[in-house]
């Protein structure tokens, strides 16, 4: 094989990292990977589990005079996130990636790269491979489908592992160790409504241009949310205009902030209604951060769809719409600048007689969560709504003591000479999960820096790869 990484350091980290990338490996086709991973422990006759979701295990003992150290777990995802170009012809089922460096990145031809979390993986592969030649046991933990739910994580059978310390190097940027994160849930608020027969003018009302983002890590940076801006619309309207919606629909991923929405609405007067619900864009335009500074609204006569809802069933849909809390809740006490609790409108969606508000929040602690849940159940009653809530994932509480996170300060500091910044997330980590089953397990999250992660422009900055894995390689033997 030939290597486009060759010469460059580390040699190993990198050369398993395209050897990697190989091997398609999107969420839910983990298979691959995870014969790779079994075929390499049973060639090094290493202790090897594999589980019914593909999540793989390798244990490697303590190199020696290190056998009296307590264990160590490492821990990376093997799925990515397939996304490519439209002009690119790649078949993310069968083709390997085709990888090329460039101004000290290393990327991919007009797809991810999945460096996210594939660098984790490369790791542990030269770290079993014998690449830090002095450490404790190794517990490397490969798991699936983190990407769509962290589903891997979620199956594992913890008692397998026998580490009380773990380092999770799924965190994007060199200089920060990740030291907790929030957990979360999504509720899907169903309106069940019997269709009416269209009557009336039709307007097809487009809001776009809005930046977006993630809907955890985003939340405080004062995007607006297209769903509940439609919904202000919306609202300033109903009284106005007998108003009955016909279609709606918003977003197209639950933890993303919606970029874009769009209703198809009936109303006496399209027009009218047209020039009502540009004037109240006008307002809410001057009201935007810059980043939303591309916002525009556009109103369109069209064709009568074939049905509606009654007035009714409308104005619960507008309610539910723009009476729901979103955006930052509550800020952290603890740490400053951290938001604490957040819920983000993520998708709108109509189906036959049906419309769906799909919600995704977030917060590090449980009964927090709890309560959110109680809270939407109540709103969704007023509506008329039934209410599910699914895909719920624990968070991460940030602790105050935690040895592992000082040693691996302390080797950054040796190495790079500068301090790595210590940094709570509001978004969610596999630690969470893996922490929710080993109590009192003490953990951090690190890697090296990427760039543009989940998109065609995912790069890794190879400079700090060779950092990280000095670090790695300094701190383990400490350990
Ligand atoms: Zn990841």
């Amino acid at each position: 094989m030939e290597y486009v990484t060759a010469g460059l350091e580390p040699a190993d980290v990198l050369r398993w990292f395209e050897r990697i990338s190989a091997v398609p490996r999107g969420s839910y086709n983990e298979a691959g990977i995870a014969d790779f991973l079994v075929a390499f422990a049973r060639e090094r006759g290493l202790e090897c589990h594999r589980d019914a979701t593909d999540n793989v295990l390798i244990q490697a003992p303590a190199t020696p005079g290190m056998e009296n150290r307590p264990p160590l777990l490492l821990q990376g995802h093997t799925d990515m996130v397939c996304e490519k170009n439209r002009d690119v012809e790649h078949d993310f089922l069968r083709d390997p990636l085709s990888l090329y460096v460039q101004g000290g990145f290393l990327r991919a031809r007009g797809t991810t790269l999945g460096a996210d979390d594939g660098i984790a993986v490369a790791m542990m592969l030269a770290l079993l491979d014998g690449g830090i030649p002095r450490r404790p046991a190794c517990e490397c933990l490969f798991t699936t489908a983190e990407e769509v739910g962290l589903d891997g994580a979620h199956a594992f059978d913890y008692s397998r592992i026998s580490a009380r310390r773990l380092i999770n190097m799924d965190s994007e940027e060199l200089g920060v160790v990740t030291a907790g994160c929030a957990g979360g849930l999504r509720s899907d608020l169903t309106l069940q409504y019997r269709p009416e027969p269209f009557a009336g003018e039709c307007l097809h009302v487009q809001l776009k241009g809005l930046m977006g983002g993630h809907s955890g890590e985003n939340i405080n940076s004062g995007r607006a949310n297209a769903n509940k801006l439609m919904g202000r619309l919306l609202a300033a309207l109903e009284p106005e205009a007998e108003l009955h919606l016909a279609r709606l629909e918003g977003g197209s991923k639950d933890n993303a902030i919606p970029r874009e929405c769009e209703a198809w609405l009936a109303v006496p007067d399209a027009a009218a209604a047209a020039e009502l619900l540009t004037g109240e864009a006008a307002r809410i335009a001057q009201e935007l951060g810059a980043d939303d500074r591309r916002f525009e609204l556009i109103c369109e006569d069209c064709e009568p769809q074939a049905c509606m809802m009654s007035a009714e069933d409308t104005r619960r849909a507008v309610a539910l719409l723009s009476c729901a809390a979103n955006g930052v809740l509550e800020m952290s006490r603890d740490v400053p600048g951290l938001v604490e609790y957040s819920r983000s409108l993520g998708v709108v969606r109509s189906g036959e007689g049906e419309m769906t508000f799909v919600f995704s929040t977030r917060s590090a602690m449980e009964a927090r969560l709890d309560a959110s849940v109680r809270e939407l159940d109540l709103l969704a009653g007023l509506c008329g709504c039934t209410a599910r809530h699914h895909s719920r994932y624990p968070g991460w509480s940030y602790a105050a003591a935690s040895p592992l996170r000082d040693a691996y300060l302390a080797a950054y500091r040796r190495v790079t000479g500068s301090d790595a910044r210590v940094n709570v997330i509001h978004a969610g980590l596999e630690c969470g999960v893996i922490g929710s089953h080993l109590p009192g397990i003490d953990m951090i999250s690190v890697g090296p820096t990427m760039h543009n992660i989940h998109s065609p422009d995912e790069a890794l900055d190879l400079g700090s790869v060779a950092v990280f894995w000095r670090v790695l390689g300094d701190l383990l033997p400490r350990l």
